[in-house]
């Protein structure tokens, strides 16, 4: 496939060239990845005006119903979106549960839209590494608006934060005690709270635990890149599709104000030079996993084991043929 002809579909806003091409970002074929960066490079020039939008929630929040309405409230403006999602659990499991076209029916059937589940990777760094790339994919193909979703587990949260421009936390109402259950680093790295389900019998709860999380954030340490009120937490139903009009003018008027602060421009920056990092050192970790790497590995760790060598040295010997 000639990757400047496939670059050319994806920056027309072609949906079937942007899912081959994230298919090709995620492989791991060495022909195809040498494709991908070309790809990638021939890209260069595409836009890079989307808004990316890490979202989580543990199972259950509500985030699918969200991502649903949410996104049909954005194609009402006239307006794109695409949802990728990052999984942490699919190595476990085996398939994806996020991202899943049967969860965002509606969604999934409008021409504006993209929806694309999870690689199913065994590393949350390997599954990062492509996701990246598949969100600067969807933003050179026009998308305004790129959601990358993840379960409430773990490392996920930062990892997604860490390739968006903001990050939104989505919450269920809780007893007033069950503010802990939500990390204090979670808190840190939220652009949004967003406490779900705010309707009918858990309207007052909802309330209650919004009121608790804004309170909370307030106690936060005052971080550069925000405008005096945020963080923020908000109440939304996902379900009745109510609260989401705000949500996208909070987004939109935080974006424009680190778009003028240069904070926008400063984020963007410090994330493609952690991503080229990454690459490297993900790139030299791959090296000893070559078979010639393993038993060089092997030869000189018998070596040591046997009292031949000293570990710092072996170290030093193996390194040095590299
Ligand atoms: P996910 O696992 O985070 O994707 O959560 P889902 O979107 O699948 O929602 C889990 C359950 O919560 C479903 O039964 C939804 O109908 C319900 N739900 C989601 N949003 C709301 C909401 O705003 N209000 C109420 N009452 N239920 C909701």
């Amino acid at each position: 496939m000639d990757m400047a002809e496939m670059a050319r579909k994806v920056a027309e806003g072609d949906r079937r060239a942007l899912a081959r091409a994230i298919t090709l970002v995620e492989s791991r074929r060495a022909d195809h990845r040498a494709d991908a960066i070309r790809l990638i490079e021939a890209l260069k020039d595409a836009p890079d005006r989307a808004i990316r939008v890490g979202l989580s929630g543990t199972p259950g929040v509500g985030k699918s119903t969200f991502i649903e309405n949410f996104g049909m409230m954005i194609l009402a403006r006239g307006l794109r979106v695409a949802v990728l999602a990052v999984d942490p659990s699919s190595a476990r499991s085996g398939g994806s549960i996020l991202g899943d076209k049967t969860r965002m029916d509606r969604l999934s059937r409008e021409a504006g839209a993209f929806i694309r589940p999870s690689p199913s990777q065994t590393h949350l760094g390997g599954v990062a590494r492509r996701t990246r790339e598949a969100v600067r994919l969807c933003e050179a193909a026009g998308f305004d608006l790129v959601l990358i979703e993840t379960v409430g587990v773990g490392q996920s949260e930062t990892v997604v934060a860490q390739m968006s421009d903001l990050f939104v936390l989505l919450l269920a109402p809780a007893g007033g005690d069950e503010l802990q259950g939500v990390k204090r680093g979670i808190m840190e790295i939220a652009d949004m709270i967003l406490v779900n389900k705010a309707d009918g019998d858990l309207k007052a709860a909802a309330t209650r635990t919004c009121a608790d999380y804004a309170g909370a954030l307030r106690l936060l340490r005052k971080r550069p890149q925000d405008p005096a009120d945020f963080p923020k937490a908000l109440m939304v139903s996902a379900l009745e599709a109510e609260g989401l009009e705000r949500v996208w003018n909070e987004i939109g008027a935080l974006t424009e104000w680190r778009r003028e602060t240069g904070h926008w421009a400063a984020r963007r920056a410090d994330q493609a030079r952690s991503w080229f990092e990454e690459e490297v050192r993900a790139a030299l970790l791959a090296r000893l996993e070559t078979a010639e790497a393993r038993t060089r590995l092997g030869d000189l760790g018998a070596r040591v084991a046997a009292g031949e060598l000293a570990p710092a040295h072996a170290a030093q010997l193996f390194l040095d043929r590299d």
